[in-house]
């Protein structure tokens, strides 16, 4: 409990219930993370509202709905191990969490990671790893995940995170053109791999090897 459990209650039954949330393990994780830290102070007061918000280094931390709806896209379970691309201000990654038994993190820019870090020690979320590296190559050495996520737009899935992926593994990943994207949900049943359109979304750019040139 702290000062925003109140705007994180209105943050779920006005932007979250209304978009399709219904996964009740999404909805306790976001009831429970402190959106605000991973904001910045300036920032602080705008928190809770339906926007994307600047994070440093030319980069954003997404809307609270699209975070829903790409975490409850990938059908998490307690036992699952989820590799992100993109920590950012580490947000994304403190979600999954609460709700999973490990995930593994990767981010390029230094500045971002170390904040990222310092929240994850002070919250005591000792479930996250990060690296700093090009996240478009994966985490080989922790693979396969049951589940991916990509929190930066890309021209094409990168090869190495379909490789990385667990047999009924579930990706969801924004690919597109630098303007707009189209939110895929990538699946591996039978090692076939199914590719599912969910919304359309604008996010930053997936810079590295299977990416956008930086
Ligand atoms: N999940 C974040 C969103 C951050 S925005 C959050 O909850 O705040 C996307 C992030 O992806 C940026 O921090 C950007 O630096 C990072 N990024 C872009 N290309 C990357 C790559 N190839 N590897 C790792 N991180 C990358």
């Amino acid at each position: 409990m702290d000062l925003y459990d109140y705007a994180r209650s209105r943050m779920i039954e006005e932007q979250l219930v209304p978009r399709g949330i219904v996964d009740a393990r999404v909805l306790s994780a976001m009831q429970e993370v402190p959106r605000h830290l991973f904001v910045g102070e300036p920032m602080c007061s705008r928190a809770y509202g339906d926007f994307p918000l600047p994070i440093g280094a030319g980069q954003t931390i997404s809307q609270p709905s699209v975070v829903a709806i790409m975490t409850q896209a990938l059908a998490l379970r307690a036992e699952d191990s989820v590799l992100e691309i993109g920590t950012g201000s580490g947000y994304q990654a403190a979600v999954l969490s609460r709700i999973c038994r490990q995930v593994y993190s990767v981010e390029r820019f230094s500045l971002l990671l170390n904040q990222a870090r310092q929240l994850f020690t002070q919250l005591r979320y000792f479930n996250i790893r990060t690296k700093m590296a090009d996240g478009t190559l994966g985490w080989p050495e922790y693979a396969p995940f049951d589940a991916i996520i990509v929190t930066a737009g890309g021209p094409v899935v990168p090869q190495p995170l379909i490789d990385q992926l667990a047999e009924g593994g579930r990706m969801v990943i924004p690919v597109g053109d630098q303007e707009e994207q189209e939110l895929q949900l990538v699946e591996k049943v039978n090692g076939e791999v199914q590719v599912r359109s969910l919304t359309s979304v604008r996010f930053v750019d997936l810079v590295g090897a299977h990416g956008w040139c930086g």
